[in-house]
């Protein structure tokens, strides 16, 4: 989810092993339980969903046809996490590795925990968040800075949102569990907004999902600003 999303502490690197099938979905370590079961349904519903999205939505905002994602991973402590470049994935955290064009998570220390805590649609806003830096890179976006990637990237899983509410995905509650998805990983206060490690506030992340609900991805897709002194549609002009 959030970026750098990946170890400061480069470790010889190890590309995560390649899978011929789109949007495969691959456990590194497969761990059966109950509970994982439940959340790889939901895993496989809506990144089944979030591809669909795209399909249809890359061409109206960008032209061109939309590639599928070449990957899906999950990993289960720090041994199996894939590498991105030189760059070991951190543990409870999500990743879009735009080199290996895969999206990983850390299934038992992020996705299981948001599955129980907030319930099926935390994880379809991971997924679609981590989706929405897969289109940006697919688009060129060129961002001004990591921020609004990031934000960006929450507008997407807001567009794709409405998306999920017409086909029945978005079931009662399923807006406050990507909420507490975006709460639990806001910035400290005090983070500067260009930092390179910004992802918003809690205020600015749900504005940004909000903006992608009302706006679309055609919105989402303006964030592609030509100056770090813009600020993203739908936030204030004055960023904190
Ligand atoms: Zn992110």
């Amino acid at each position: 989810m959030p970026s750098p999303e990946a170890s400061s502490s480069p470790v010889a690197s190890s590309a995560p092993a390649a899978s011929p099938s789109p949007t495969s979905f691959a456990t590194i370590t497969p761990t059966p339980s109950p509970d994982t079961s439940a959340l790889h349904a939901a895993i496989d519903v809506f990144s089944a969903d979030i591809e669909s999205y795209w399909t249809v939505e890359y061409p109206r905002v960008y032209g061109g046809d939309y590639v599928p994602i070449s990957q899906l991973l999950a990993y289960h402590d720090v041994r199996d996490a894939p590498f991105c470049n030189a760059f070991r994935l951190r543990l409870r955290n999500a990743f879009y590795c735009e080199a290996e064009d895969y999206i990983a998570w850390d299934e038992h220390g992020l996705m299981l925990p948001l599955y129980k805590d907030a319930g099926e649609f935390a994880v379809a806003f991971v997924l679609a968040h981590e989706w929405g830096h897969a289109v940006a890179a697919r688009a060129r976006a060129n961002l001004p800075a990591n921020v609004f990637g990031e934000l960006q990237a929450d507008c997407f899983a807001g567009a794709y949102s409405t998306w999920a509410e017409a086909r029945g995905l978005l079931r009662p509650g399923g807006t406050d569990a990507a909420i507490f998805a975006m709460y639990q990983r806001r910035d400290p206060a005090g983070t500067p907004w260009l930092s390179e490690d910004a992802h918003g506030s809690a205020l600015d992340r749900i504005r940004a999902f909000s903006a992608g609900i009302d706006g679309g991805a055609e919105l989402c897709a303006g964030y592609s600003l030509p100056s770090p002194d813009s600020t993203p549609p739908g936030l204030p002009p004055t960023a904190p």
